[in-house]
């Protein structure tokens, strides 16, 4: 069967294509002519998730499953959260969210956050939301130039690597999107889909 992911993200399909059972079929938003920014407007993860996914299904008809990330962070009362993509404005530069990050907590002992990633999928008619999520802390300079986003800043509770000096199979087994498209996957096996 075909199902669809709302993502154009190459990396994250492929990824996903290769984890699933061989009776799914991954279909990108590209691939079923959808070419405009889907509104990701909602105040939290689980909420863009399922925004997305429903965007997809409501739409164009077709099952879907859909994802959302943020890194919350303690000291900040869980921001940037849902705005981790453009916490440091709309141009979305990672460099740039980073410093405002590092500079908002320059002063600040309580160093602890995660990441959170939730999967809305849409099957069948119905709604299934999975979830991943890694403890860690935000240190105080960025070091490694693996991965994206905040990865040079964070390391997972147990490592003495930011997610940036991991390889990218080390940190997919560990990470809060490894965590919830295992239990994706999980569903799609015991569901015969
Ligand atoms: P998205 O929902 O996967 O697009 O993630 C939203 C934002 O969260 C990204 O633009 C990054 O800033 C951040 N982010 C998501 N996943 C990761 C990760 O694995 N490492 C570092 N930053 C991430």
């Amino acid at each position: 069967m075909k199902l669809v992911f709302a993502s154009n993200n190459k990396n994250k399909i492929q990824e996903i294509q290769a984890l699933v059972p061989n009776t799914i079929q991954i279909v990108s938003l590209e691939e079923i002519g959808c070419f405009e920014d889907i509104p990701e407007t909602a105040v939290t993860i689980e909420g863009n998730a399922i925004l997305k996914a429903n965007y997809v299904t409501e739409k164009y008809g077709y099952d879907c499953f859909a994802d959302d990330t943020g890194l919350e962070v303690k000291a900040l009362n869980g921001a940037p959260g849902v705005y981790s993509a453009r916490y440091a404005g709309e141009q979305k530069d990672a460099n740039d969210n980073m410093d405002k990050l590092l500079f908002k907590l320059k002063d600040k002992t309580n160093r602890k956050a995660n990441f959170k990633t939730v999967i809305a999928l849409n099957l069948k008619g119905k709604q299934n939301l999975f979830s991943g999520i890694i403890h860690g802390k935000i240190i105080e300079e960025k070091i490694g130039t693996n991965g994206f986003g905040y990865d040079p800043i964070f390391v997972a509770d147990g490592y003495n690597k930011t997610f940036a000096e991991l390889s990218m199979e080390e940190k997919s087994t560990i990470s809060h999107r490894g965590i919830a498209v295992k239990q994706l996957i999980e569903y799609f096996i015991k569901n015969n889909v």
